[in-house]
């Protein structure tokens, strides 16, 4: 275990950590403090509340020398105005005994004063992407000098889209530089950013501690696809008393809102949905609702769910298996806090499998599984994405159609319709034998209420 004394830490720097009695690097601190100050990329896998924010700014303070030269040289993008704000709180903690110009850059204020705070000569920006490339645009603020980034808050800044603004500040940052990303969860934009723009990065995950398994009681069950799910979710979900406050994760935004519109049919205001394409009040209103029992159900994304503090969640429902391990944990780390019994439960489809194993294995833990309730109907209805998955020649067949009109394609389209329709009934056959109990098509009729509701 290191000390802060074992990072050699300059004695201006040092003396704030007395100040703020801080007395022993955090777990991600220990791990990113050498890598970081000798120069590597970085990719650093932690929660708010793990002091990730000082595992980067005192190795980034400890190297920054001082300067005159009046453009930046660390600049540190996070995604909200807010946490700009709390970045540069933290900031000013650790200097107090060192003489570094910091400015925080956000939109809805004026520019025109931000502007002026640039050109009087500042060593690190934080801002958020947007005003930040804003300002680069102008003459004002250089980016040729900057000689780290940090992107904090990846996943969510991935997830508010700003992909575009993020590739567009690249381009004006010069090549050779420290990249710095934090994230409290992997996603695959996160894995597409790092795998686009790192070198060689060093990557530590802090995983949370004291999962609290020992509160939290586990149960999964195997379901073939998207609507076999939403009735067993019906069937669980209408115990009220068992399930008063239940957050259910998708791994998309498009399966949260297609799961809001199916249960929306039984369960009506019982249930919300946030994710970050939802407006900033549509999310407040949600998460008050839910707060405040207005309603018991909300389902939500993983990254958006980080950001949300709810107490006495009675279950955590993954809809999807998470693609990343670590976030099940995540997921399931919101039930059973503070010593109360919690309730977790995974469903999963064959292609989750994989997934689950995952899973279990990061845990050294196996999910008990649960067999699907009798009245669980089995639906043979599909999503687009798993029809995609499981019949890739339907689409072929629409290409056909059009490309070729006339007798020739005739027989030809009837050729791979029969195909077509032959795979989708060994599917319903599969289903049949896998699950073993005739399959209806119950969920058909609540789909056409569905659309009658939106109509
Ligand atoms: P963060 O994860 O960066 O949001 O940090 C969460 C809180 O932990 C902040 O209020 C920090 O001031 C505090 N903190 C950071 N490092 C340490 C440390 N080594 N010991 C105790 N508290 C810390």
């Amino acid at each position: 275990m290191k000390t802060f004394e074992d990072f050699k830490i300059k004695k201006q720097l040092y003396n704030a950590i007395v100040d703020l009695g801080l007395e022993k690097p955090t777990p991600i601190q220990q791990e990113s403090f050498s890598p970081i100050l000798a120069g590597n990329d970085f990719v650093g896998i932690a929660q708010t509340g793990t002091g990730k924010t000082f595992a980067y700014l005192l190795p980034i303070l400890q190297d920054l020398k001082y300067s005159e030269q009046p453009h930046p040289r660390v600049l540190i993008l996070v995604p909200t105005r807010e946490l700009v704000i709390q970045m540069m709180e933290e900031i000013n903690k650790l200097i107090p005994y060192i003489s570094t110009r910091v400015v925080g850059v956000y939109g809805g204020t004026n520019i025109k004063t931000q502007k002026k705070a640039i050109g009087d000569g500042i060593d690190i920006i934080v801002g958020t992407p947007r005003r930040l490339y804003d300002l680069a645009l102008t003459n004002v603020l250089r980016l040729k000098f900057i000689k780290k980034l940090v992107i904090d808050e990846v996943d969510i800044m991935l997830d508010f889209g700003y992909k575009t603004q993020i590739r567009n500040i690249f381009e004006y940052l010069p090549r050779k530089r420290q990249n710095i990303l934090f994230s409290a969860t992997m996603t695959t934009y996160v894995d597409d950013l790092i795998d686009g723009f790192l070198i060689n990065p060093v990557k530590k995950t802090i995983s949370i501690s004291g999962t609290p398994l020992d509160t939290i009681s586990q149960e999964c069950y195997a379901a073939p696809n998207f609507y076999t799910k939403v009735n067993l979710l019906k069937h669980l979900l209408s115990d009220k008393a068992e399930f008063n406050k239940v957050l259910i994760f998708t791994s998309t935004k498009n399966n949260a809102d297609r799961l809001f519109e199916a249960l929306e049919i039984d369960f009506a205001s019982e249930v919300s949905v946030i994710h970050s394409s939802k407006t900033q009040s549509h999310r407040s209103t949600s998460i008050e609702n839910f707060e405040n029992g207005t309603s018991r159900i909300l389902i939500a994304t993983d990254v958006i769910a980080r950001g949300i503090d709810i107490e006495k969640i009675s279950t955590v429902i993954s809809f999807d298996t998470s693609f990343y391990a670590e976030n099940y944990i995540h997921r399931i780390g919101r039930t059973g806090r503070a010593e109360e019994q919690g309730r977790s439960i995974l469903l999963y489809s064959e292609k989750e499998t994989e997934l689950k194993e995952a899973i279990e294995k990061l845990m050294n833990y196996t999910i008990p599984v649960r067999e699907l309730p009798a009245e669980v109907e089995i639906s043979t209805q599909l999503t687009p994405e798993e029809r995609k998955i499981l019949f890739p020649e339907e689409e072929e067949e629409v290409i056909i159609e059009v490309e070729r009109e006339g007798g020739a394609a005739f027989h030809e389209k009837s050729a791979k319709n029969s195909k077509v329709n032959a795979e989708r009934k060994s599917y319903k056959r599969k289903l049949q034998e896998r699950y073993k109990k005739p399959i209806k098509r119950g969920d058909k009729i609540q789909n056409m209420k569905a659309k009658k509701r939106k109509r």
